[in-house]
């Protein structure tokens, strides 16, 4: 009792703790209710015996979290370059500058020219419709999914969307296009077979209570076989709009992945048109692009639902600095060359193995990933360490993310842009330790 009262008498203030400069700067960082709580935390286990009073501040200190966020950055050395539990495609710096730049008090809605009201994120829209030749206008959204249920919305209302049996995707995470489709009201007319769907099954289900046909690229399966299925030009004669839901967000054709839609291409072949994800291929921010005749575009951007399924100001700025500026990361890793990979796993490799790793580099198969481009296979090369380094990686910070084959963890490069190279080189040793 008397050993805990001396205890008690020498327990520092709150507001002496507070001023210690590492709980200052965190709660600059954090606010100052998160920092009050920890110092308070750390006061009841000084009296309680736990810690000396002395060590009041240290353990303040080290119990609060690095950001005001508890979205913590990754490494994303998986060899999936689309990640979808790791927010899919990184953004550039450009795009990271704008979001920076437009996170305060943007022009978003405003001509500064003359003081008057302007559409909103107009040099975005621009941006987009300009790497579009064909499109005559363009329109975003929250996403993907968002795009479709508001050209369902839009154009189809209560009447029927045309789609082949072969193009009734599940998307992932249990979510499936036909059900978001019926979720909006309108009405699925299915055509065709799995494996087989001809023009002529389309031409025989258009009539008055048609809304559009739909063309869903099945991006993340591939059926094989005797299978037929219609092309956009077939269907664009057919007297009502053909949407394609190219998802992957390709605007024009990449050499590289010669099975993915493109933009431009559908477009051309007749689409009215076209949706995509921004956060997929175009390696962008998380958006829904809608793409093609102005008049479409102008029946889905002034629906009222438009309203709810608008994007703020960050994504505007992200996905006009990824249209206009350089590669972006997602770009840049599709296009790693091989033996550069090779090169940086054994500089890493050797560099690690100086500091007494088990580490050595080994050729690997990375993936485009993001439910895009199923069965590609991006030659790579990978880092690989002992397994139970890869829990250590995960808990590290920034943490490190690798993907456990054959009882080793491999650091696949691909995805990892050759700037964090020496953040992963420290992110080993530390978890090696
Ligand atoms: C990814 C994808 C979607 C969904 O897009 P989100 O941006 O994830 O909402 C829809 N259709 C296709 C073909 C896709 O590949």
């Amino acid at each position: 009792m008397r050993h805990a009262r001396d205890a008690r008498r020498h327990i520092p203030r709150t507001d002496a703790v507070l001023a210690d400069p590492r709980l200052a700067a965190a709660a600059r960082r954090l606010g100052r209710g998160p920092v009050k709580a920890a110092v308070v935390a750390a006061q009841r286990r000084a009296r309680a015996g736990e810690i000396p009073p002395g060590a009041v501040a240290d353990e303040g200190a080290a119990t609060l979290p690095p950001t005001a966020s508890g979205l913590r950055p990754v490494i994303n050395a998986t060899g999936v370059l689309l990640h979808t539990n790791l927010g899919r495609a990184p953004l550039s710096a450009a795009a990271r500058d704008a979001v920076a730049a437009a996170s305060g008090v943007p022009a978003v809605e405003l001509d500064l020219a003359t003081g008057a009201r302007a559409r909103r994120g107009r040099t975005a829209l621009d941006a987009l419709a300009g790497r579009g030749p064909a499109a005559e206008a363009a329109h975003v959204v929250g996403n993907g999914a968002a795009a479709l249920v508001l050209a369902a919305t839009a154009l189809a209302g209560t009447r029927e969307i045309i789609v082949s049996r072969g193009e009734l995707v599940e998307i992932g995470d249990g979510f499936r296009i036909p059900d978001l489709l019926a979720a909006t009201g309108a009405r699925l007319r299915e055509v065709g077979t799995t494996n087989r769907t001809s023009p002529d099954d389309y031409a025989a289900a258009v009539g008055p209570d048609t809304g559009f046909i739909l063309k869903i690229h099945p991006s993340n399966f591939r059926i094989t076989g005797f299978t037929r299925s219609a092309g956009i030009a077939d269907l664009a004669g057919l007297g009502v709009p053909v949407v394609a839901d190219i998802g992957s967000g390709l605007l024009a054709p990449e050499p590289l992945l010669p099975d993915e839609p493109d933009a431009q291409t559908a477009l051309a072949a007749g689409a009215g048109l076209v949706t995509a994800s921004g956060d997929k291929l175009l390696g962008g921010p998380q958006c829904g692009i809608v793409l093609g005749r102005a008049d479409l575009v102008r029946a889905l951007a002034r629906h009222p639902l438009a309203r709810a399924l608008r994007v703020g100001k960050m994504t505007l700025a992200a996905l006009e600095a990824t249209l206009r500026g350089p590669a972006t990361p997602t770009a840049e890793a599709l296009h790693a060359d091989p033996s550069v990979l090779r090169a940086r796993a054994e500089k890493l490799a050797a560099a690690l193995a100086e500091h007494g790793v088990d580490a050595s580099a080994v050729d690997s198969e990375a993936a485009v990933g993001g439910g895009g481009a199923p069965g590609v296979v991006l030659p790579s090369a990978a880092v690989s360490l002992p397994e139970p380094c890869a829990a250590r990686l995960r808990r590290g910070d920034p943490a490190v993310m690798g993907r456990v084959e054959n009882g080793r963890c491999l650091l696949d490069l691909r995805a990892v842009p050759p700037d964090d190279d020496a953040a992963l080189a420290r992110a080993v040793r530390e978890a090696a330790r």
